[in-house]
């Protein structure tokens, strides 16, 4: 078997190393508020513009229908250069997007396509509510139909960037089916829209990009439903395959990267005794074993890649993905700060904005969000494993 990357493949490596060496922000990313917002879209027009936009979308929408190899190869050097986070254009780019491309209207998608691939509009994600979370399909906010339109009442929760959003993924109750399953619409809503309210949620871990949005009698267009009226249960599923599996994969990527530079910190940083960290047996054993996680994670996400690659949408392997890098982050950044001692609390890590602690408060948030690891353990116990369903 060889390795090696083929002739063509190491000058398309050339190409996008050095579109990024003259293309990477250097300025700070900020993090929240206008600034972010106009930072982050003229970094993704940035990207379009360079032909660089939708590596992973067909080319029939503007994509750059990237080979798995291809994209590796680009989520490989966007990590080494330091490039900033896609940050408030995640949903658009990484779920919206190809939800749209998988499940729209040929009107919605010439629409909305071409503007998420522009840098011209953020998407923020309307699924959980107080009291649907990890329970989805409880979600209560009401939608009725009035004429050609829904008529939209009720709260959201735990909204990234709704602040700053233009659209929004929108899921209400339409009606109550026998299962709870039924009776879900997926929409489109236009964050301009009279009657929504959105109030951010202020958070300890610093930027207060989560809000609460309220809908107060919100008129949706119904040629901006996603699928049918009551079904877009499927639909939803179709988001969340995008948003647990290859979605993350620059942040996989990144983590890869990080425990490579936590090996090179072990040996510069020495211990008031005089001793480099690398040479405690247990910082030396963890770092060895994050160094063989962080490759399984590689190949868990090329071989998450490969099935893609033969399928219209991802599979529910991507929880699996999700589970794994989500809990190998956080083993990762406790790491990181087990081996910085106190300085943990102002040092910075490699490309990122806070100290090793805030770094490593924030995984947190990464074994909730896209559904929290248990949820993603039953998915893979039920849907992968065939184990008989807890109650
Ligand atoms: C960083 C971040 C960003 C987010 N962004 C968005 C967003 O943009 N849009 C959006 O709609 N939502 C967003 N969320 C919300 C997220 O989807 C929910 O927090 C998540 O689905 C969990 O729901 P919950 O908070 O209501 O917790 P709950 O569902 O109340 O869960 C509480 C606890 O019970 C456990 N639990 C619940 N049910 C089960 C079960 N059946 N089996 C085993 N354990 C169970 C959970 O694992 C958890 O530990 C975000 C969350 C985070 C952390």
């Amino acid at each position: 078997m060889n390795l090696d990357l083929a002739p063509e493949m190491r000058e398309f490596r050339e190409e996008v190393r050095a579109w990024l060496r003259e293309n990477v922000p250097r300025e700070p990313q900020p993090h929240e508020g206008p600034e972010m917002r106009a930072f982050d879209l003229a970094w993704q027009h940035r990207q379009y513009e360079g032909g660089w936009a939708g590596i992973n979308w067909p080319v029939e929408y503007g994509g750059r229908g990237l080979s798995l190899l291809q994209q590796m190869i680009w989520y490989e050097e966007y990590a080494w250069a330091d490039a900033p986070d896609i940050g408030s254009c995640f949903v658009g780019v990484n779920h919206a997007g190809p939800t749209l491309i998988a499940r729209a209207s040929e009107e919605l998608k010439s629409f909305h396509l071409p503007r998420i691939l522009r840098g011209e509009v953020v998407w923020c994600q309307g699924f959980s509510e107080p009291g649907a979370g990890s329970d989805l399909a409880a979600l209560s906010t009401r939608a009725e139909i009035d004429g050609d339109h829904l008529v939209v009442n009720g709260q959201k929760i735990w909204t990234s960037y709704a602040d700053e959003a233009d659209y929004q993924e929108l899921l209400v109750r339409t009606s109550r089916g026998a299962r709870k399953h039924d009776g879900i619409t997926w929409a489109v809503c236009d964050m301009r829209t009279p009657g929504i309210t959105v109030r951010p949620i202020p958070t300890m871990t610093g930027p207060a990009h989560f809000c609460e949005v309220f809908y107060d009698d919100v008129r949706i267009p119904l040629s901006d439903v996603v699928g049918e009226i009551d079904s877009g249960w499927s639909v939803a599923m179709s988001t969340l395959s995008f948003e647990r599996g290859t979605g993350f994969l620059k942040e996989q990527v990144r983590l890869v990267r990080l425990v490579d530079q936590l090996v090179e910190l072990a040996r510069d940083r020495v211990d008031p005794r005089g001793r480099r960290r690398i040479d405690d047996d247990v910082i030396a054993q963890r770092l060895a074993t994050a160094r063989a996680e962080a490759a399984a994670l590689t190949a868990m996400a090329l071989a998450d890649i490969s099935r893609n690659a033969r399928r219209s949408q991802p599979g529910v392997e991507g929880s699996m993905l999700r589970l794994f890098f989500s809990q190998l982050g956080q083993r990762v950044a406790k790491l990181a700060v087990d081996i910085v001692e106190e300085d943990g609390l102002e040092a910075r890590p490699y490309g990122l904005p806070d100290s090793f602690a805030a770094d490593w408060y924030r995984t947190f948030a990464y074994t909730i969000a896209a559904g929290s690891k248990d949820i993603q353990r039953n998915i893979v116990g039920e849907r992968l494993l065939g184990l008989p369903r807890g109650r």
